[in-house]
């Protein structure tokens, strides 16, 4: 928490979210405390302060489809209380550990998805839905209605109110995260 001590500027160099005062070192952030033993620096991890970050766990509404590419404006980061708003992208071959053609077939406009950040080159962040990642809540692509998993055909949703039967990369919490 902001102001937690952390140790003494005779002992460590203060670094990344701390602050000095009084020959005391504190954090000046909320995080995950760190302790570099070769630069003897003591600093605040801010990885879950609402910044993107590899290895975050995050959600996001599909906005659309560019060649081999699909777009994500993430809302939420797991583990971070307050919204966040930054669009980044799903590569096709960030989407399954299978291959996949076209990214359309495995998702839908409006679809919640469950990625983890993987890379964050400049402006661009990408993420994968590979393993246990996938969509999270589906929408029919004919009536807009919420997807079920389909009991019929594994790997498959199902529309209960048209009957349409669609295909998703499907997380395994799907229908099971509330944001
Ligand atoms: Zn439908």
């Amino acid at each position: 928490m902001i102001g937690d001590y952390l140790g003494t500027i005779e002992e460590y160099v203060p670094g990344d979210g701390t602050f000095a005062e009084d020959g005391k070192i504190f954090a000046a952030s909320v995080g995950k405390s760190n302790l570099d033993k070769d630069k003897r620096e003591v600093s605040v991890s801010t990885k879950n302060l609402g910044k993107p970050a590899v290895g975050q766990i995050v959600y996001g509404d599909v906005m659309g489809f560019r060649k081999n590419v699909v777009t994500i404006i993430v809302s939420k980061i797991k583990d971070f209380k307050g919204d966040v708003d930054f669009k980044s992208e799903i590569y096709v071959s960030n989407i399954s550990d299978k291959y996949v053609e076209k990214p359309e077939s495995l998702f839908g406009i409006g679809d919640i998805v469950e990625a983890e950040i993987v890379k964050i080159e400049g402006n661009t962040i990408d993420l994968s839905t590979k393993g246990d990642f996938g969509v999270v809540k589906a929408f029919c692509k004919v009536c807009r209605r919420p997807l079920v998993l389909s009991e019929k055909q594994e790997g498959t949703c199902d529309c209960d109110s048209c009957g349409n039967n669609e295909q998703r990369k499907i997380s395994k919490n799907f229908n099971k995260v509330v944001l």
